[in-house]
């Protein structure tokens, strides 16, 4: 869908948005309620008991791990933690489930109340540029800056629950039960902790709603609670739309888009969405209240049968369960021990190495490069945290996205970078020849020293081995020599390059530039 489309369906309506967030805790060993283990993949249904089968007469005993995991996230992202809670049974009738309920939370979740603050820049403020681009904006508190602005989004809850199996629909279109021959289940999955983050109906672009889900993915990075990856699921985001006519103050009717497995197809799904209740408002129609799905491939959502929609829960407490009451001083305790988080860490690197915001955004928010970044930075000193951040975000990155790794695959360890740094910042090798030594490193996993000795590839800095070589090009140019003395300035650059030539580019350029310059005059 174009652009443009978005733009001008947001300067007409606008855009209601409440995301659902599962995030499966990958980081306990073992499930929510029995003592199966946590993991990806494997053959289907090895990774069972009695408990997440759901046989009768199996009884859960509360993974306290897990417990403590959702508390430090709640702790991560300002919720109040509640001091008495307990799970609740959420009845339904599905294969995924054999228990045919879902241990769940309802009026007493762990976490609530919480906030995350997301900054929008770059293309993304056009999404709100419902006012032309003028800020300050209507809606939830939106603050300009640089640029961009930044805007504070709620959190209503954040509950502990057990994951479903999976079930795989052989025949259907899309993975979807519609056209299937048969279905088959596997509970490996089955009785994973699951956390579920429900948002308050802050959201109003695509734009806001990725960088919110981006966000908390990497609050969950840095607390280490999980491996947070969209493709495997175990983090699954859920889009609540509405629109309605700007200047209204009624919430429209909200679709719900599930299926997104990428950052991007959460953005285009809600643009998708958006666009298509606009125009059914256009045209008189209206909204209706129902799950929709996304299609990658096809671009656009459906609607689901409006069967798999009826929904009556039928919550009660959990009677195999007692309620869990916390005390203070635990809650302060694990408060106490949360990691530096991305928004201080984006923040200190700005202030203790004086890195533009964007750079030391892109680094802390990413839990892998962070802890990268700190290691070379270490190895080479806070004085080339610079330098580091660059050759990071530039030549790294365009190799990581190239080769299709993740940095803790790179073959250029962290090590590596510092040395490769040093190298430069020291007038060892320029600039340009410092590329050839990272391609060379990230094909051969060799250390930049070792690559520079074996090529030969020394910068020359000693000023006098270059101003032996500029004397020699001067005398072997007497005309230009004499055309730059008599004001032809412009020439310091053909003798710069003749002499680069000679060196077969190993000068130091800021010193062959100075001799030039010197022996001219
Ligand atoms: P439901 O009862 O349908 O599950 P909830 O009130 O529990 O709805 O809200 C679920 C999610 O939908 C939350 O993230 C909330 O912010 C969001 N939401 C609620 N109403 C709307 C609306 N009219 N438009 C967009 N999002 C909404
Ligand atoms: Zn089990
Ligand atoms: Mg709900």
């Amino acid at each position: 869908m174009a652009k443009d489309r978005l733009t001008e369906v947001l300067i007409r309506y606008e855009a209601v948005i409440g995301l659902e967030i599962h995030t499966e805790i990958t980081a306990v060993n073992t499930k929510m309620f029995c003592g199966c283990p946590v993991a990806f993949g494997g053959e289907p249904n090895t990774r069972v008991c009695p408990v997440c089968l759901g046989m009768p007469g199996a009884l859960p005993v509360p993974n306290e791990a897990a417990i403590e995991w959702t508390v430090i996230a709640g702790l991560a992202t300002e919720c109040d933690i509640a001091l008495w809670s307990q799970f609740h049974r959420k009845q339904y009738f599905y294969p995924d489930m054999p228990k045919d309920y879902q241990i769940s939370q309802y009026d007493l979740p762990f976490c609530s109340g919480g906030f995350v603050d997301i900054e929008v820049d770059g293309d993304g403020v056009a999404e709100r540029a419902d006012l032309g681009g003028a800020l300050p904006f209507v809606g939830p508190e939106a603050v300009p800056e640089d640029g961009g602005y930044r805007a504070r989004i709620g959190i209503t809850r954040i509950h502990l629950e057990e994951d479903t199996g999976k079930m795989v629909h052989v025949g259907g279109s899309e993975g979807r039960i519609a056209g299937a021959t048969h279905s088959l289940v596997d509970f490996n999955r089955a009785g994973t902790p699951l956390m579920e983050l429900v948002s308050e109906p802050d959201i109003r672009t695509p734009e806001e709603a990725r960088r919110f889900a981006q966000k908390l993915r990497s609050i969950w990075l840095a607390l280490g609670v999980s491996d947070c990856s969209m493709e495997e699921g175990s983090m699954r985001v859920d889009a609540n739309v509405s629109v309605r006519l700007r200047g209204a103050t009624e919430l429209g009717t909200k679709s719900e888009v599930k299926n997104m497995n990428s950052f991007k197809s959460l953005h285009d799904a809600i643009a998708y969405e958006i666009v298509r209740q606009a125009d059914l408002l256009d045209a008189g129609g209206r909204v209706e209240q129902e799950t929709r799905h996304w299609d990658a491939g096809a671009k656009r959502t459906s609607g689901l049968r409006s069967k798999e929609e009826a929904h009556d829960y039928r919550y009660f407490p959990e009677p195999d369960m007692v309620p869990f009451s916390f005390e203070l001083a635990w809650i302060d305790a694990l408060a106490e021990k949360l990691p530096e988080l991305p928004d201080a860490r984006r923040d200190r690197y700005i202030a203790e190495f004086g890195l533009p915001k964007h750079d030391a955004a892109a680094l802390a928010a990413e839990h892998a490069l962070a802890c990268y970044f700190e290691e070379a930075v270490a190895l080479t000193g806070a004085d080339r945290a610079r330098p580091v951040a660059n050759w990071m975000l530039g030549d790294l990155a365009a190799h990581l996205n190239a080769a299709g790794i993740e940095i803790v695959a790179s073959r250029v360890t962290a090590a590596m970078l510092a040395e490769l740094v040093g190298l430069i910042e020291d007038g060892t090798i320029s600039g340009k020849q410092a590329k050839e030594v990272f391609a060379e490193a990230a094909s051969t996993g060799d250390a930049p020293g070792a690559i520079v000795e074996a090529r030969g590839m020394k910068q020359v800095s000693d000023t006098s081995a270059i101003e032996a070589v500029v004397r020699s090009v001067i005398d072997a140019h007497p005309d230009e020599a004499a055309s730059y003395r008599g004001g032809k300035v412009g020439l310091a650059g053909f003798f710069v390059g003749q002499v680069m030539r000679e060196m077969r580019g190993q000068g130091n350029p800021a010193v062959v530039n100075e001799v030039v310059r010197r022996l001219l005059e």
